[in-house]
């Protein structure tokens, strides 16, 4: 595969842009190889500047649900467009957007509309603090909500304590109010609500993890939450940026059939387009300025572009609920194949897969939160990447993430992908 155009534009790329991207996972850093730049995408298919076609199940870390360049989508955009690209004003198509989110999800009385999702986990998080009148929240290890200082913490290896920043130029003093907690372990959020009794605003979780690859919640584990944060006074705020309309229309509270006090979604709710949205219950999202005293704002809020994206890519899905099916059943294909490579290879592989989502994690141990997703044999994936991007394969450049079928995936693309999966 030729990738001489792909290596100029990065070489010219790293003079300029830190790592020559804008958003670090791009770099290839952990798969140690140049990244490939795209110039188009259509359907399930993305194509380099060297005109390489690869399969996507990056899918743009999951907005594109209904493949690349959707005509329909396409097309409400093209007449957005015209009519101007920014008002800082309302818009019918907002109250349109908001409604639709809060009918699909019921548990969204009230919304609003930011430009990402990190914006709307800050967001729904200052909400929470302003609500509950308490300053820390918990959140889980190997979760991640967006890049806002206060959230960019992950534990000291093992015990459980106050968080320590996980990057440069964040003061510690703007993550002493997160305390870490382990993703499916009650005991460890159980200790933190004793040890900071009355003082914990919220829990934040992404119901399905998706960022330390793909991690299920077992069983118990939200409903746990959600009881103990009834008990204490504490809101549940479920981060469904990912799982949001791609669990199933109503993502992951309609799934497990939890209602959380506040939702916060991205990707998909903006049809590729950026937005993000936050809400949840009336009484808390009256707060939100200009009903009450927790500021919040954007300029680009509520975009018409992105808004036009956002709707006509929720009508879509909420009327072909079939398409759910349809994705599952090709992600479970996809399972089988990684299962099938596992034993015809000897090769210690654990597959995690709900819905459209899929993670092989190449290790022993079943895979539950982030130690033991940690245990995965990342030299060996980065091995497996090269592979399937020289077959024409595009998966994400790190163990870490999920892989993510889209309505447009082929039954070919599916058994190509498959073949491939068990020949590499
Ligand atoms: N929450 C979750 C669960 C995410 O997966 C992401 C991004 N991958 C974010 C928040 C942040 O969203 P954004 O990148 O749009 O700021």
């Amino acid at each position: 595969m030729k990738n001489q155009i792909s290596e100029i534009l990065y070489k010219e790329a790293i003079r300029f842009l830190p790592g020559g991207v804008n958003s670090p996972v791009r770099a290839f850093g952990s798969v140690g190889r140049t990244p490939v730049f795209i110039e188009k995408a259509k359907g399930s298919k993305i194509y380099d500047a060297d005109g390489n076609e690869y399969i996507d199940y990056v899918c743009s870390w999951g907005p594109a649900i209904l493949g690349h360049a959707q005509e329909a989508v396409i097309a409400e955009v093209n007449k957005a467009v015209r009519d101007g690209l920014t008002f800082g004003a309302p818009t019918k198509k907002e109250v349109i957007l908001a409604e639709l989110i809060s009918q699909i999800m019921p548990s969204m009385e009230m919304v609003r509309l930011v430009s990402s999702g990190t914006e709307a986990v800050m967001s729904a998080i200052r909400t929470a603090r302003g609500f509950t009148k308490k300053d820390m929240i918990i959140k889980f290890r190997g979760c991640y909500h967006g890049h806002s200082d206060g959230l960019l913490v992950k534990a000291g290896s093992g015990a459980l304590t106050q968080a320590v920043p996980d990057s440069a130029g964040v003061p510690k003093s703007y993550t002493e109010n997160t305390l870490i907690a382990e993703y499916n372990d009650k005991s460890s959020v159980q200790q933190l609500f004793e040890e900071y009794k009355g003082k914990i605003a919220a829990v934040i979780v992404e119901p399905v993890a998706a960022n330390m690859g793909v991690v299920l919640p077992e069983e118990d584990f939200l409903p746990f939450l959600r009881n103990i944060t009834n008990e204490n006074g504490s809101l549940l705020i479920f981060d469904e940026v990912i799982t949001g309309f791609r669990l199933g229309i109503g993502g992951a509270q309609e799934y497990y059939k939890i209602k959380p006090d506040l939702t916060t979604l991205g990707k998909i709710v903006g049809g590729g387009m950026p937005i993000g949205a936050y809400g949840g219950r009336k009484d808390i999202m009256q707060m939100v300025s200009p009903l009450g005293p927790v500021y919040q704002a954007g300029t680009l809020s509520g975009n018409p572009v992105a808004t036009a994206a956002g709707i006509k890519t929720l009508e879509i899905l909420y009327e072909n609920p079939g398409l759910y099916t349809e994705m599952q059943l090709k992600a479970i294909q996809l399972a089988d194949a990684f299962a099938e490579r596992s034993k015809d290879k000897k090769e210690p592989i654990q597959v995690n897969q709900i819905g459209s989502l899929i993670c092989a994690f190449f290790t022993d141990y079943k895979v539950k939160d982030y130690n033991s997703a940690v245990t995965s044999d990342t030299v060996k994936y980065a091995d497996y990447f090269g592979k399937m991007m020289d077959k024409g394969i595009y998966i994400a450049p790190s163990q870490f993430e999920a892989m993510f079928v889209s309505a447009a995936h082929t039954e070919e693309d599916i058994r190509r992908t498959c073949q491939v999966i068990k020949d590499i």
